[in-house]
């Protein structure tokens, strides 16, 4: 018989999660946190990634499932009725705080604080600082029509449940949405690197020069990068991708200020921008 790996399929994670409307499905729970739990039958009795036999759990309920808290009955029960419906909010948040991150978003590199702007006194992605001197990030992502869709402030996020897909795994470090119908999809992602995994990784696409400013400003073994990427319809067509960022179909007035340094140029159909880069303060373009 063919061995099955411990490894579960991505579209069976993306069939538990939608089932479930992206949280814990357990009374009184919706946590936006989710682990994959074989029950049917359990994995120790059969090597299997059968969605129908499995559902998305947050840890705390995926443990007491594991010790045998509910009957096979009541987890189908749990999949055909969630706790959350297709027309709750989802919330969650990013756990992981540091002093020092340096902010990747689509190729625009930042340290310190830093806002882009898309419109005037409209911002799209802003960091703070809380208390401890923590820089927190803050979104604002609305659909083609300019309706809201997703917002983080200071970390924590709401979504709405009617999205095709959100993903926010349990180490609380990421958060992922599509909606194919919208045309939008968006990924928050911190990762820790070392100063030598940083380079491996960053060396081909940030200048050298670039690189040795950044590890000055961070520590060396515990280099903290938010990755930003994904596609956007609002206020008009960007595509953040890995070393660059797009921009489509930019219909004028309009003022983009920030560290994409873009002049103003209403008839301008398409734009591309590449390692744009601050450290420190930020540079901000009024
Ligand atoms: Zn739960």
């Amino acid at each position: 018989m063919k061995e099955v790996s411990r490894n579960i399929p991505a579209e069976v994670k993306r069939i538990l999660r939608k089932e479930v409307n992206y949280g814990c499905p357990i009374e009184s729970c919706g946590s936006p946190f989710l682990s994959y739990h074989h029950f049917n039958p359990p994995w120790h009795i059969e090597n299997h990634h059968n969605p129908e036999g499995m559902i998305a759990l947050c840890l705390h309920h995926h443990k007491a499932a594991d010790n045998g808290a509910y009957t096979n009955t009541q987890l189908e029960e749990c999949k055909k009725k969630p706790f959350l419906s297709g027309n709750d909010m989802l919330l969650g948040e990013i756990a992981l705080k540091r002093e020092n991150i340096l902010f990747d978003v689509g190729g625009n590199y930042y340290l310190g604080a830093s806002e882009i702007h898309l419109r005037k006194n409209e911002k799209l992605i802003w960091l703070e600082f809380d208390e401890k001197g923590h820089i927190m990030i803050n979104l604002e992502i609305k659909d083609k029509g300019g309706e809201p869709i997703f917002s983080m402030i200071n970390n924590d996020w709401i979504i709405s449940t009617s999205l095709k897909d959100i993903e926010s795994p349990p180490a609380m470090k990421m958060v992922k949405f599509s909606d194919n119908e919208k045309n939008i999809r968006l990924s928050i992602e911190y990762k820790i690197y070392s100063l030598e995994s940083f380079i491996r990784e960053y060396q081909t696409i940030i200048d050298i020069r670039r690189i040795y400013e950044i590890v000055q400003s961070l520590p060396k073994n515990d280099i903290v990068i938010c990755k930003v990427r994904g596609l956007l319809q609002y206020p008009f067509h960007i595509h953040f991708k890995d070393g660059q960022t797009n921009f489509r179909n930019l219909k004028g007035p309009f003022t983009i200020n920030g560290i994409f340094k873009l002049a103003e140029d209403a008839t301008m159909e398409y734009f591309e921008i590449k390692d744009a880069f601050t450290i420190g303060d930020g540079t901000l373009i009024k």
